[in-house]
């Protein structure tokens, strides 16, 4: 057993009574956090007692949906053929991306992922991973890397049809070798992902839904209605939409995610918080791809969690920019989404649930993953106005710890060199983008 006391703070766990303490202590219990105050214990007790002289602690943050393979994405030349709708981006961007990768640059990709995460505070991923050239063993490899990190990770592999029946069938397995492998295990909550409605046929989802009568306890993790090619697909197949399709083969329940929705109808909102399903919203991805904007109707009928899609590793900007997304589209005085409450009470809801243990939040019995600040506000920073300074004034921590160890302090990791993690990448995602060129989709079919 080991405790050790962080003093000298100010903590501010939104959505948490207290959300805001001033001057306060954390105590933790080996990965858990033990006690939350003001009125400092006596420092005898501990084996480690650290004055963080005055700086400002958050939960470690979740991420609901990413993908971390597409972490060396970032400044990789442009298509060939521009692309000029969802469909087209991703045949000419991420569908040759997750043919080209490789063992090598796979274990790039996570690896300068994860990286990012935790120089952001996010300690919580929930990754759709997709390299359909390299399956076997990827989630293994992922689980084995985020564990070295100290982050709790969902993992699921994207199964589809678009790379033949081979691969399909290998996408399936993948994810339940994986289930089978770390459903017991604390830190890892392993999904079954699927791409997308649209890339899978009756037959297949038949079959996923036979294979998953074998796990207990699992869920999906899949796009849906990102783009009106979805929900045109599903209307074409003879379903009122996505999401009935997904009912209809009896894939949908209380532990699965739901991606984007930006297209789902009404009644497909009321089936998914009958079910008790989180829909995980991406701001930045939308507006990057030009699918939509998620409707009021669902902030105000289903529980929303928040995501990037890949897009960044930061959470707080993810907030941020969203919100401002959010806004550039509304009238003067009309109420935006509290981008903060997606973040810091329905993500931890949702992290909690699946994961089955206390994340995201500082209290008494979460786990101790802690995003701390050097943050020195111009302005006072209090109960009633810390909201403002998470979305605009707060950048990057300055040490992170997860299940009450640090993984970086003083913005320095302290197990492993990002100067090497970041070599690496740079040649591997060199070597990518040169086999990208090469790649032609196997199957030219975005319907089957
Ligand atoms: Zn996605």
């Amino acid at each position: 057993m080991k405790r050790t006391l962080l003093k000298n703070i100010t903590i501010i766990s939104p959505f948490t009574k207290p959300a805001f303490i001033e001057n306060g202590f954390i105590s933790i219990k080996d990965e858990t956090i033990e006690e939350v105050g003001s009125v400092q214990p006596q420092n005898q007790d501990y084996e480690e007692v650290i004055d963080l002289g005055g700086k400002t602690v958050l939960p470690g943050m979740i991420n609901a949906h990413t993908h971390l393979y597409s972490s060396l994405a970032l400044g990789m030349p442009p298509p060939e053929k521009k692309p000029t709708n969802f469909l087209e981006i991703l045949k000419e961007i991420w569908w040759k991306l997750d043919l080209a990768l490789d063992e090598d640059s796979t274990r790039a990709s996570f690896e300068a992922g994860l990286l990012e995460c935790l120089k952001s505070g996010v300690t919580t991923i929930f990754d759709h991973h997709s390299s359909q050239n390299f399956i076997s063993g990827s989630l293994d490899m992922l689980v084995e890397i985020a564990d070295r990190f100290g982050v709790n990770l969902s993992p699921a592999f994207e199964i589809t049809d678009r790379n033949g029946v081979e691969r399909f069938e290998a996408g399936l397995a993948e994810n339940l070798v994986t289930v089978g492998k770390y459903a017991d295990h604390p830190h890892v909550y392993p999904m079954i992902g699927l791409h997308a409605s649209f890339t899978l046929s009756n037959t297949s989802l038949e079959k996923i839904r036979t294979a998953m009568d074998d796990v207990n306890n699992v869920g999906i993790h899949i796009h849906v209605a990102e783009d009106k090619a979805d929900q045109l697909d599903a209307l074409s197949r003879g379903y009122g939409s996505v999401v009935k399709r997904l009912h209809q083969f009896d894939l949908l329940n209380a532990d699965s995610l739901v991606i984007h929705g930006l297209h789902i109808l009404p009644e497909d909102a009321e089936l998914l918080q009958e079910l008790g399903i989180f829909l995980v919203h991406n701001p930045t991805s939308n507006a990057n791809n030009r699918v939509g904007l998620l409707s009021a109707e669902i902030f105000n009928s289903l529980n929303v969690g928040l995501g990037t899609d890949g897009m960044q590793a930061n959470m707080l900007t993810e907030a941020k920019e969203g919100a401002l997304i959010r806004s550039s589209h509304l009238a003067g005085g009309v109420e935006n989404v509290n981008y903060l409450e997606l973040l810091f009470k329905n993500n931890p809801d949702l992290a909690s649930r699946l994961f089955g243990r206390k994340i995201g939040r500082i209290q008494p019995g979460y786990q101790a993953d802690l995003a701390i600040f050097d943050y020195q506000p111009r302005t006072e920073i209090n109960e009633s106005n810390f909201g403002s300074h998470l979305l605009l004034g707060f950048e990057r921590p300055s040490e992170v710890m997860t299940r009450g160890e640090f993984r970086i302090r003083d913005y320095k990791f302290v197990d492993f060199s990002e100067k090497i993690i970041k070599e690496n990448a740079r040649i591997q995602s060199t070597k990518l983008w040169g086999k990208m060129k090469t790649i032609k989709p196997l199957i030219n079919a975005n319907r089957r």
